[in-house]
């Protein structure tokens, strides 16, 4: 592939400062050009994107600024020889911190007091509600690059941290590794669960009404994933009969989460608009991954983050 173009489509604004992306590929040895809609593009092109649009198969190079890809149609990308790179590898920091700040919030009860502080009140919650992260068990459902992020930090907090990998190997930080067979034996005694796996075929539907009734009912599901590895309804119904005590939630089947989801509703909720990756320097840990792949193209190696 001869690379002589990269667009920087409008919808990464979705996750950064446009300008800021193209700022920071500045000492990138083709023309950065922006582009909003369905630009005209052909060989030579590259497009960095939010989301797929169906214009975008004509380039040679499509990245997607987002780890998950779901949204692009893969095959379509190999039928047309079109490289679709994602932004994985990158997230394990933010998305790491933000479960444990969630998870500490729900332990810590900070949620309860930021709300009454909304209404200047002094409250005080009974004795047996707040406890520690150190000595309780997260099971971490994917340990890939959220799920180590997540581990690590866990393990670092004094958690016992067991996980569910596909290969079933051991990963630093984590006591046990269990096989998705036993997911069920994996989450029974964990105080959280935290989803950190791809949306595919595969997890579609993971954590439903089975998995949720296998939580011990002090139990709290994190789902920085993707919305639809949870049957939400499921969710509802064991939050609302209290199978599980509460839930973080970054990621839903509808995003944004519309007004009316009685997810918004309960006290041991916490809602995050899908911002758990969020950060002031996203343009520069994307300008990196976009560089990396025109040096290799460069020097006619493969890409890194190529998933099609
Ligand atoms: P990754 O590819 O580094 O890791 C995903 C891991 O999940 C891999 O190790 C993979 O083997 C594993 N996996 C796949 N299917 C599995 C299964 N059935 N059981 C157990 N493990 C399974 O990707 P990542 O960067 O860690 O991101 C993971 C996903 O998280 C993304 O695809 C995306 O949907 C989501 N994500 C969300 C945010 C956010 O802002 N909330 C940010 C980044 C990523």
């Amino acid at each position: 592939m001869h690379l002589s173009r990269l667009v920087v489509h409008e919808s990464v604004g979705k996750a950064m400062p446009v300008e800021s992306l193209v700022e920071s590929l500045a000492d990138l040895p083709v023309p950065v050009e922006t582009a909003a809609g369905d630009p005209e593009l052909g060989p030579g092109d590259a497009v960095a994107a939010f989301g797929p649009r169906p214009g975008f198969r004509d380039a040679d190079w499509v990245h997607c600024i987002r780890a998950g890809y779901d949204e692009f149609p893969v095959a379509e990308y190999e039928a047309a020889g079109t490289a679709l790179t994602n932004s994985t590898g990158i997230h394990g920091t933010t998305v790491g911190e933000t479960a444990l700040g969630g998870m500490l919030a729900l332990a810590r009860r900070l949620h309860v007091y930021r709300d009454a502080q909304r209404e200047s009140r002094w409250h005080d919650e009974p004795y047996e509600t707040p406890f520690t992260l150190s000595g309780e068990r997260l099971c971490v459902v994917g340990l890939g690059t959220l799920g180590r992020g997540i581990a690590e930090r866990a393990d670092a907090l004094g958690m016992d941290v067991v996980g569910v990998r596909r290969s079933g190997e051991s990963v630093p930080g984590v006591r046990r590794v269990y096989r998705p067979d036993d997911l069920h034996e994996a989450i029974a005694d964990a105080r959280f669960v935290a989803l950190a796996t791809p949306l595919t075929d595969e997890t579609r539907g993971l954590i439903g009404e089975a998995e949720l009734r296998a939580m011990p009912d002090d139990a709290y599901l994190v789902n920085v994933a993707r919305g639809a590895v949870v049957d939400e309804e499921a969710l509802q119904q064991a939050l609302a009969e209290e199978w599980i005590a509460g839930a973080m939630l970054d990621t839903f089947v509808e995003e944004p989460l519309p007004a009316d989801s009685p997810l918004w509703e309960y006290d041991e909720v916490l809602v995050t608009p899908h911002s758990a990756a969020m950060t002031n320097r996203y343009h520069e840990d994307i300008a990196d991954l976009l560089r990396q792949n025109v040096e290799r193209l460069r020097a006619d190696e493969s890409m890194v983050n190529r998933v099609a």
